[in-house]
C-alpha cells in the first residue's frame, strides 16, 4: 500500500448553515465511533460501525431534525460517492466518498440552501406552524416505511412546502399530489394514512 486511503464526509451544519467536509484515513475510520463536529461546535455527524453496515447520524439542515442513515460498511469506505437523503425533503443532508466526488456535490447543496429561506425568517411562513411541522413528520414517518410512491411506479419523489399545504411531485414523471396541512383536520387526516399515492402523469 503507497499512501493511506482516506474518505471525505461532508453535511450542512443546521445552525450555521454552513458545509462541513472533513477528511479522515480508513484506520481513523474503523478505530473508533467518530464524532466529526460542524467547526462552530453546535452539530456532529456521528459515524459508527456495526459488523457490515455503516451506521451515521446526520443533523439535518432541511428539516432540523437528525436522521439515521445506514449503507453496507464496505460502500462506506470504497464507493466513489454516496449521499444520503432526507426522509422528509428528498433533499441530500450526507454526502460520504472521494474528495474528487463529494466536493461537487456539496458546491450543489450550497447552491440549494442559498435559496432556501432563513431559519428565522422563516417563522410566520405558514398558516399555523405546529399543524405544518406534525403534518411533516407523519408524512416523514410514512416515508420512513417506504408508504410514498407513484401510480406510475416510482418511489422517488420530492417535496414543496407551501404556506397551507405540502406536495410531493414523483420524480419520475412528474405527477404531483397535494396534502393540506392548514388544520387539525388536515392533521387528522394525513394520520389515519399509511400510504400515499402519487397520481401519475401516465
Ligand atoms: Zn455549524
Ligand atoms: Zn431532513
Ligand atoms: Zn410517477
Amino acid at each position: 500500500m503507497s499512501e493511506e486511503k482516506k474518505r471525505t464526509i461532508a453535511y450542512l451544519c443546521p445552525e450555521c448553515r454552513q458545509s462541513v467536509i472533513v477528511e479522515r484515513s480508513l484506520f481513523q475510520l474503523a478505530a473508533s465511533r467518530n464524532h466529526l463536529p460542524c467547526p462552530c461546535g453546535k452539530s456532529a455527524v456521528e459515524v459508527e460501525f456495526n459488523g457490515d453496515r455503516a451506521v451515521l447520524e446526520v443533523p439535518c439542515l432541511f428539516c432540523g431534525t437528525t436522521h439515521t442513515v445506514t449503507c453496507p460498511t464496505r460502500d462506506f469506505l470504497h464507493r466513489r460517492a454516496l449521499a444520503f437523503s432526507c426522509a422528509a425533503s428528498g433533499l441530500t443532508c450526507c454526502l460520504v466518498g472521494e474528495e474528487q466526488a463529494v466536493f461537487p456535490e456539496v458546491r450543489r447543496l450550497e447552491e440549494t440552501v442559498d435559496k432556501l429561506p432563513d431559519r428565522g425568517k422563516r417563522e410566520g411562513t405558514f398558516l399555523d406552524e405546529v399543524i405544518m411541522q406534525e403534518v411533516l413528520s407523519e408524512l416523514k414517518e410514512i416515508a420512513a416505511r417506504g408508504g410514498i410512491s407513484c401510480t406510475c411506479g416510482s418511489k422517488q419523489w420530492r417535496l414543496k412546502v407551501d404556506y397551507s399545504s405540502v406536495s410531493l411531485t414523483c420524480a419520475d414523471c412528474g405527477g404531483t399530489i397535494r396534502i393540506p396541512a392548514g388544520c387539525a383536520d388536515d392533521l387528522d387526516d394525513i394520520c389515519c394514512k399509511d400510504k400515499l399515492v402519487i397520481h401519475g402523469r401516465q
